[in-house]
């Protein structure tokens, strides 16, 4: 191996994203993403967005986009930072909190980009145990200089109730970032944490409830010290300026955003409800994706039968999380589609079995 390349990298695994099929036809119920569209003022910003503006740089410290993210959620404007997508502030936060013998923790099973940023890092990654079935279970050991929690946590989509969390960041010895990525679709959220604590980050983005994924934005907030840390060594241009502008124009409108969530909590609930009744394992969702256990059939020969018929979900190979699929919330429409497919794969089955 190259000696040009540094030791930890050459060592280490990437984050592995769902895939992105091009082909027509396909219903794609594995990344996440949101089936509404955004709003429409989002659309009016792109239409009117002048091409000749981009010879001049954005503005670096995304101030007016800063201004109404701070204004929506009641705090200030030094308290928020803004990145590409949620991942780059929680890259940061191991590049500004983490010494080279500082320790970056999670919980086991969690998201798992946290172990490849620590990996990138080269510094310790530890993983705490859930409870059984996934359940919260305050850790025992609480010495990191970073704690990853992900509220509602991937890929099981549950939620921790703030008293846990608050419990957690009362004991972590560093900072706690709270990973509000999908707390759009969750009946709470740990953002007063914030001005709780001194040690407490809340990120979130508009991939998911914006329907803006493809945008790449997301904001942390944080006490002034902290943001102000981050701020102090993200690239000088993290957001671009178009990016910056239909943010804004996304924001401006979050009653479609709460509109959108709302359809998709209600077609979760309704699918959960169809899935159980087959007699799949389906853990209580907070988030636009539901995981679940398959009944009878092994969630790798269904997630390949799925594919096969055109549906594309998720499946995590490994000990841990190998009987388990994620759903992602599509339409009504495309909903119909999967449990359609499911129901065939089921029977196909019971004929062989
Ligand atoms: N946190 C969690 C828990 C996620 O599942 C994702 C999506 N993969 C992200 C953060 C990243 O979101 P973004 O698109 O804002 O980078």
């Amino acid at each position: 191996m190259s000696g040009r390349i540094r030791k930890a990298v050459q060592a280490m695994n990437p984050y592995v994203p769902g895939e992105q099929p091009r082909a027509a036809g396909i219903v794609k119920l594995n990344t996440n993403e949101n089936p509404y569209p955004p709003s429409p003022r989002v659309a009016d910003v792109l239409e009117g967005f002048d091409a000749s503006d981009l010879n001049t740089y954005p503005n670096p410290d995304c101030a007016e986009l800063r201004q109404r993210i701070a204004e929506l959620h009641g705090v200030d404007v030094e308290q928020v930072i803004v990145g590409n997508g949620s991942d780059e502030l929680l890259a940061l936060c191991t590049r500004a909190f983490v010494e080279d013998d500082g320790a970056v923790g999670a919980f086991d099973l969690t998201y798992s980009l946290y172990p490849v940023l620590a990996d990138i890092r080269a510094v310790q990654f530890r993983t705490v145990p859930l409870g059984e079935g996934f359940q919260w279970l305050l850790p025992d050991e609480t010495t990191f200089s970073l704690f990853f929690l992900a509220n509602p946590n991937a890929p099981t989509g549950m939620g921790f109730a703030i008293e846990d969390v608050r419990m957690l960041c009362e004991r972590v010895s560093g900072v706690v970032v709270i990973d509000e990525a999908y707390v759009d679709f969750a009946d709470g959220d740990c953002l007063s944490l914030v001005s709780e604590f001194d040690n407490v980050i809340v990120t979130r983005t508009l991939s998911k409830a914006y329907s803006l994924a493809g945008l790449r934005l997301g904001y942390a907030i944080g006490c002034r010290e902290l943001i102000a840390a981050l701020m102090t060594i993200k690239d000088s241009y993290n957001v671009n300026r178009l990016t910056q502008d239909l943010a804004l124009a996304a924001l401006s409108d979050v009653e479609h955003m709460r509109e959108n969530c709302e359809r998709i909590c209600k077609t979760r609930r309704r699918i959960h409800a169809e899935l159980s009744d087959m007699g799949f394992e389906v853990f209580e969702s907070q988030a636009n994706f539901l995981w679940v256990k398959p009944p009878r059939v092994d969630a790798q020969e269904l997630f390949e039968d799925l594919r096969k018929a055109a549906i594309v979900v998720r499946y995590f190979p490994g000990e841990q999380t190998g009987s388990y699929l994620r759903i992602s919330v599509g339409t009504d429409q495309e909903m119909n589609a999967f449990l359609d497919a499911v129901r065939d794969v089921l029977v196909e089955d019971a004929y062989k079995g």
